[in-house]
């Protein structure tokens, strides 16, 4: 592991202890380029460094969750998805029919941040957000060329790195 990784920069931007731990997961999920879940985190941690336990992983996921460092979203896909948190937040529009998966403009829910906090007094922490409904083409409203299974599941980012 290399410590010019800009995700070991973050670390210590942050003033974080950057532990072994800590550098072996932020690199994993740094080596996708998109989300990935725990397990894949974890099956790539394993492939490099084979003493780590899940525990260890799935608890330092957490402690990055929780620092700010890594963001959690729920994509609908079975399980959590991961990613490094970007300066700019980002959102997702989640078709519950192909499963494709879209970003949206993080201004747009700037408001809701601002209406859900004056209305309700409620800090909402909308940094990895993911809406579920249907996408234009599954309403009938886009023609296009047929979904391929392969496209979804890249779309969803289930794909397997192994
Ligand atoms: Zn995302
Ligand atoms: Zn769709």
């Amino acid at each position: 592991m290399t410590t010019q990784s800009p995700t070991l920069e973050l670390l210590r931007k942050h003033g974080r202890r950057v532990t072994p731990q800590r550098a072996m997961i932020l690199t994993a999920i740094e080596a996708h380029d998109a989300h990935v879940t725990a397990e894949q985190i974890y099956e790539r941690v394993r492939a490099a460094h084979p003493y780590v336990n899940r525990s260890t992983v799935y608890r330092t996921l957490q402690m990055l969750c929780r620092d700010g460092l890594v963001t959690v979203t729920d994509l609908g896909a079975g399980s959590v998805q991961y990613e490094l948190h970007r300066d700019q937040p980002h959102h997702h529009m989640v078709c519950q029919q192909c499963g494709t998966v879209a970003e949206l403009d993080h201004t747009l829910l700037e408001p809701l941040k601002v209406v859900l906090k004056r209305r309700y007094g409620f800090k909402a922490g909308i940094e990895h957000f993911a809406i579920f409904g249907l996408c234009a083409r599954c309403q009938g409203i886009v023609k296009k060329a047929k979904r391929t299974p392969a496209k979804r599941a890249a779309a969803a980012g289930a794909h397997r790195s192994s």
